[in-house]
């Protein structure tokens, strides 16, 4: 275990091994561009999303104008043919693990000698009535944007939007349509904007954010069915809890997404929810493996969960997996956990672990500006002071000094007290430092008396 240093010339003498990735995304092309650096190994990436790798998550500034398509390429188109990384565009319909390939739609078949599936997520549907009407979509792939071009060019062709499901997808699309005037009627099943992650503080200054932003923010409602009119077109929605219909012409669904799995769901390759793999992310099948949002591990770290759809998590698999590929077995190591997000005007980080309620000796020290459109909560183990994580709003903080404390299990009063060591704002950007600590001495004090 442990790092890989090939050495390249014996490692060019290996056999030409074709690895075939199915997903360019950030986890396939991870993977594809370190297998390429470790190996001379035939690598094949097939994806029916884009002929190259983009950003995902950059989706939201392409309709928002402040970026084209090309923009969000981080490669040069010449630097696959340059790296050797076959791409095929593709549709992957079968698997044959006997045989060892893969099978396209247009009856193309690929050989393998390694197989790696990293196909992402796909948006939740929920059997809702009218759920498949045209204008109903979610925001994941790059198709979804284009019909999204389509449905919400302006607010002549779209007079309002209904988002179901306030989670970070649901607020990235709901700011995309106000960017274009589109009266925005945004349902959150939750009594308080993502309150099942955040703390309630931290949920609460989201709820008035987003209504400051002119945006309809319906808590505690529940889609019961979406109406169509007379062209296959969805003409409203109605809401479960009072029956009140909603005219709108688009329909995002954005209540959170699964793995994209179901072309393998007939093969021997087992899933759950995903494809299931080892903390070596290999799957019950000899030179299968798994890797990024599709991949559900049988065991995660205490206090992770099993699938995470997120970013790092693919990059750092596909990582861990090019090492594995070419000779040197790691265990995939997440690390700390962290995310980061905008709602809206507010961007948002968090390191290590806060929990929305605190349980056992675990606490919270939170604090916010008074225009309360910045704010941080530290949860730490009140026993031990060791600080367990951080989330921040308004207020930018560097990942490489968190996950350090972390790994160093710095206490809450180093954390207070070297918050400026981790700040990341620009320059001249009023600091808050000295708010905090004097608010975290208070309470010290009032603890203490
Ligand atoms: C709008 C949006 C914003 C996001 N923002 C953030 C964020 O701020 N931070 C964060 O951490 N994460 C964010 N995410 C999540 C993040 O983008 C994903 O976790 C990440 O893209 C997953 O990477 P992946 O490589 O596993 O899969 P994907 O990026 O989904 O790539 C999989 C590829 O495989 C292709 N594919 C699937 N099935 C087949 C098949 N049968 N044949 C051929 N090709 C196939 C797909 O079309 C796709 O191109 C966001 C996601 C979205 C949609």
């Amino acid at each position: 275990m442990g790092k890989f240093s090939p050495n390249l010339s014996t490692l060019y003498q290996m056999s030409e091994e074709h690895v075939i990735i199915i997903g360019n995304g950030i986890s396939g092309i991870t993977l594809a561009r370190h297998v390429r650096k470790l190996s001379s190994k035939r690598i094949t990436v097939v994806s029916n999303e884009s002929n190259h790798f983009f950003s995902r998550t950059a989706l939201m500034y392409i309709y928002m104008g402040h970026m084209k398509f090309e923009h969000t390429k981080p490669y040069e188109d010449w630097f696959w043919d340059k790296n050797k990384i076959e791409l095929v565009n593709g549709k992957v319909i079968a698997v044959n693990t006997n045989h060892k390939c893969v099978i396209l739609e247009n009856s193309d078949e690929l050989k393998y000698d390694k197989l790696v599936i990293a196909t992402g997520s796909k948006p939740n549907k929920f059997g809702w009535p009218g759920e498949n009407l045209k204008g109903v979509q979610g925001l994941y792939h790059l198709q979804d944007l284009e019909s999204l071009e389509k449905t919400a060019q302006n607010n002549e062709v779209c007079k309002r939007a209904v988002i179901i499901g306030g989670g970070l997808i649901g607020i990235e699309l709901a700011e995309m349509l106000t960017s274009r005037n589109i009266p925005v009627t945004f349902l959150v099943r939750e009594t308080s904007f993502w309150n099942h992650v955040l703390p309630l503080q931290e949920s609460e200054m989201l709820n008035n954010h987003i209504a400051n932003n002119n945006i309809d923010l319906r808590l505690g409602a529940n889609l019961k069915e979406i109406k169509g009119g007379e062209n296959g077109s969805v003409k409203s929605i109605v809401i479960k809890e009072t029956d009140e219909e909603i005219p709108c012409n688009l329909v995002g669904l954005t209540a959170g997404v699964s793995p994209n799995v179901a072309f393998i769901e007939s093969t021997d390759i087992e899933t759950n929810k995903g494809v299931l793999v080892s903390r070596f992310l290999e799957t019950n099948i000899p030179d299968v493996f798994a890797i990024g949002d599709c991949a559900e591990l049988r065991n995660s770290k205490e206090g992770r969960s099993n699938i995470e759809a997120m970013w790092h998590t693919g990059r750092i698999m596909g990582e861990t997996l090019a090492q594995t590929i070419c000779g040197q077995k790691v265990e995939y190591e997440p690390g700390h956990w962290f995310n980061s997000a905008k709602f809206l005007k507010i961007e948002y980080q968090t390191y290590g672990w806060v929990s929305a309620v605190p349980i056992g000796t675990h606490q919270h020290f939170q604090w916010k500006n008074p225009n309360e459109d910045k704010c941080i909560t530290l949860e730490y183990n009140k026993d031990t002071l060791e600080f367990i994580g951080i989330n921040t709003f308004g207020i930018r903080m560097r990942h490489d000094i968190f996950d350090t404390w972390l790994t160093e299990k710095r206490d809450v009063n180093y954390v207070i007290h070297n918050l400026p060591k981790a700040n990341f704002d620009p320059e001249f950007y009023q600091r808050y430092e000295n708010d905090i600590l004097a608010k975290y001495n208070k309470q010290l004090s009032t603890l203490n008396t």
